[in-house]
């Protein structure tokens, strides 16, 4: 067990990214009374509006990262695509959690093979670098499948889907390394989303079904129905595991398919995750506080579902109901804009949460 190392309120939380997630993170330190310092390179940093202070400087300024991480007392991040390279230009006692997460998942290929060693089913999979390879890997695997660059990828991008064996020969090889996996049957997706705290303590929260289209998490619902809720069981040890494995202190999520098989591991989120929105109003502690409850060794909080249902929308692009409509026709929505500058297509803005009867 560690000793936890108390960061207490008043002191400054750094984070690296400017997104929503880090909006959110944000919002939730201020509430436990702590300053918050940002770090993106110059872009749509919605979180900047929320933090006490940003930097909006490059990844390899490391002037400007010696200067960020001298005024935080714990740096975290809210983007798994902080490179590297900047990652180490913090100093390793303020970071949490530990880059190892950060490595792992930054690559398809070394992160199905971690959660594989520690008993998680990913699908079918094969490294591909070459044209070559991706013809050994439709003629192995078999299609449908999904041609995925290993690195740099997030919400359906840098994926090409292969239909059939003929059609793999109309596709090139990305001149990146890649992965090619085989397209999974599945019933339903559903992640596990835990908290670890310093002294090891796990919390889960309840899984939500997740429905994704063109890659991009649409809607996330409780109850999750039979298919998730029989193979919850099952994936949230492989989720401790893998916690427990990368010494963990904060949220992680693993994302899995519900099949007839059981959970089949799909990607890692070293973060506070999409799927998890729902806990802001839908839990007894979202997972925004209990990160930042983590990482500044406060005692977790409950993690209890607060409402018979839960429905988590996403706003994507331009097709936006007005805020006046969303909260005109349900009281019980709850509405969440990004304050992101331009509405381009497939962009997040924003998401809303309904909630139904409270738990008894
Ligand atoms: P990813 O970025 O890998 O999480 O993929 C985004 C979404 O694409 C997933 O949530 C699924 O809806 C779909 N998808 C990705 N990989 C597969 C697969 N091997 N089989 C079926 N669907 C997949």
């Amino acid at each position: 067990m560690i000793k936890p190392s108390m960061i207490t309120p008043g002191s400054t939380i750094g984070i690296l990214g400017g997104g929503q997630l880090g909006r959110m993170m944000a919002v939730a330190a201020a509430q436990l009374g702590y300053h918050v310092i940002g770090y993106s390179p110059p872009g749509d940093n919605v979180a900047a509006e929320v933090c006490h202070d940003f930097f909006e400087k490059g990844w390899g300024d490391k002037a400007a990262l010696a200067a960020f991480a001298s005024k935080c007392d714990v740096v975290t991040w809210e983007f798994e695509n902080v490179p590297l390279s900047a990652v180490a230009m913090i100093p390793d006692n303020l970071l949490a959690p530990h880059p190892r997460a950060l490595e792992t998942a930054q690559d398809r290929l070394k992160e199905k093979r971690f959660v594989e060693g520690l008993g998680g089913k990913p699908a079918p999979y094969m490294a591909v670098d070459s044209d070559q390879d991706l013809a050994r890997a439709v003629e192995r695997i078999g299609a449908p499948g999904i041609l995925k660059t290993a690195r740099d990828g997030y919400d359906g991008k840098g994926q090409w889907r292969i239909g059939s064996v003929r059609e793999a020969d109309s596709v090139r090889f990305p001149g990146r390394p890649c992965v090619y996996e085989g397209m999974v049957d599945f019933l339903a997706e559903f992640s596990v989303i835990l908290a670890r705290g310093q002294d090891g303590e796990v919390r889960f929260w309840d899984s939500t079904a997740n429905v994704h289209s063109g890659g991009m998490l649409e809607v996330s619902t409780l109850p999750a129905g039979d298919a998730v809720e029989a193979q919850v069981a099952e994936a949230r040890p492989i989720a401790r595991q893998t916690a427990e494995a990368l010494n963990y202190v904060g949220v992680l999520t693993l994302e899995f398919f519900a099949t007839s098989a059981g959970p089949v591991f799909n990607e890692m989120a070293p973060r506070v995750h999409n799927s998890g929105h729902w806990t802001i109003e839908g839990a007894a502690t979202s997972q925004f506080e209990n990160h930042i409850r983590a990482i500044c060794g406060l005692p977790l909080g409950s993690t209890a579902t607060r409402f018979e249902t839960i429905e988590m929308r996403n706003i994507v692009g331009s097709d936006a109901l007005t805020a006046h409509e969303v909260l005109a026709e349900d009281t019980e929505a709850h509405l969440h804009l990004y304050g992101k500058a331009e509405a381009r297509e497939g962009r997040k803005m924003g998401h809303v949460t309904r909630v139904g009867r409270a738990r008894a």
